[in-house]
């Protein structure tokens, strides 16, 4: 039984005008702005008190009744979510603070985030009946639609920017079997080029301004309320390139509060890397319009995005969130990466060193309190890009087969 219609729809950012879920469509007809899918305040209500979904497993489906299908859906799934929410007591104390956790996507089926989002969209498209799917990504998107393509026994196809996406990520997506493109130019000139060819077939486009991939993510803010015992957490902070994850985390967060499931809402820190700040620069000067960042550089080639699709959303998280836009500089990225899998045995990727980074900037300027309960998004897994990590690492010391050479080198 189908309950998708007038209990859930597509409903447009800007204008509000609505469609309904089976539109294939990426952008309102209207105004050519994002759409949202907006659900029924009393369907979510019968669908709480109609299942027992408190009882099932950690993990995006554990959501269902929160997400936009019919409740017999048969999911397309790897056993994403469900993952780590760790108090980093050591952390605590070299900062100086009461309460730090990691929520730690890492430990996702490809490695990242991503695949809450494409367990739903792709779900999607296999419901509406696509051979094909495609996106343009800086490495992750891809890692993780190629293997849940795979999965689903659809063809896949990725734009990456020629010569900057991670190794890791890379071979994923080759192994996963994806027909893997690189584009002579950086990810905004891919994601534009994924746009235009979309409109031609029957192809369906699963980057992050497919609404479907936004409501899988924000299952991470729902399992943080619950890890931190039915309480919203007094600040989030979350590394931001195409402004996705942020606004599905400010999604999922509204969503609990307003169905009464928690109190409180946390404020929002959004963090991008200083060689690709449009958004801390537009949040902070109060523009009104994004001025893209035309050669975004970072080592964090997850977040080196100068175009962000999802801005005006993030803007509004971190606004209404009463929250704060922040940028750090690489040699900060890498520092905080260390010290994250030093400190902590949690090993992530450049740009999910981005929150921790920004946290101790923070701490310093004296611009958080902290007794605070906070909550640093760690987006992908450290393995994912090894040759980052191993350029600031020591070489291991080589020695002989010898007792003696050892206790030396064991000393030194
Ligand atoms: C995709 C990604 C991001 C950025 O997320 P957005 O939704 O584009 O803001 C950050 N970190 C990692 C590891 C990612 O894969
Ligand atoms: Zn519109």
């Amino acid at each position: 039984m189908m309950r998708t219609g007038v209990n859930m729809e597509f409903r447009c950012i800007q204008c509000g005008d609505t469609y309904a879920l089976d539109d294939i469509l990426y952008a309102c007809r209207r105004c050519g702005d994002l759409l949202d899918v907006h659900y029924d305040p009393q369907e979510l209500e019968r669908r709480m008190v109609d299942t027992d979904w408190k009882a099932r497993p950690l993990g995006v489906w554990k959501y269902s009744v929160f997400l936009p299908f019919p409740e017999d859906i048969e999911p397309l799934s790897l056993g994403e979510g469900g993952t780590g929410l760790h108090r980093c007591r050591r952390l605590e104390k070299e900062l100086g603070i009461h309460s730090l956790y990691v929520k730690n996507e890492g430990e996702n089926p490809t490695g990242s985030f991503k695949d809450r989002g494409m367990t739903v969209g792709v779900t999607k498209a296999l419901q509406l009946g696509f051979k094909t799917v495609i996106c343009a990504s800086t490495g992750n998107t891809a890692s993780s639609l190629a293997a849940y393509a795979a999965r689903g026994g659809l063809k896949c196809i990725i734009l990456v920017p020629a010569g900057n996406i991670a190794l890791g990520k890379l071979a994923q997506a080759i192994m996963y079997g994806a027909k893997v493109l690189a584009v002579r130019g950086n990810f905004d000139d891919a994601l534009g080029l994924v746009g235009r060819y979309v409109e031609e077939g029957d192809v369906y486009l699963l980057n992050s301004l497919n609404p479907f991939r936004i409501e899988g993510q924000k299952t991470a803010a729902f399992e943080i309320c619950e890890q931190l015992g039915w309480k919203a957490p007094d600040r989030l902070i979350i590394p931001v390139g195409n402004a996705g994850n942020i606004t599905a985390y400010w999604k999922g967060f509204m969503e609990f509060q307003s169905l009464g499931i928690v109190q409180g809402l946390p404020k929002m820190v959004g963090v991008q890397s200083e060689g690709a700040a449009p958004i801390v620069k537009a949040y902070n000067l109060g523009l009104s319009v994004l001025e893209p960042e035309p050669n975004p550089e970072t080592i964090a080639t997850a977040i080196k995005i100068g175009n962000p699709v999802n801005w005006r959303r993030a803007i509004q998280a971190i606004r209404d969130s009463g929250g704060l836009a922040i940028s750090v500089g690489d040699e900060e990225i890498l520092e905080a990466q260390k010290l994250l899998a030093s400190k902590e045995g949690i090993f992530v990727e450049p740009s999910s060193a981005t929150p921790l980074a920004a946290l101790k900037k923070l701490l310093k300027a004296g611009r958080i309190d902290p007794e605070e309960t906070i909550v640093c998004v760690a987006t992908g897994h450290g393995l994912k890009d090894p040759e980052i990590a191993l350029k600031g690492c020591k070489a291991p010391l080589e020695i002989d087969v010898d007792l003696d050479s050892l206790r030396k080198a064991v000393e030194a």
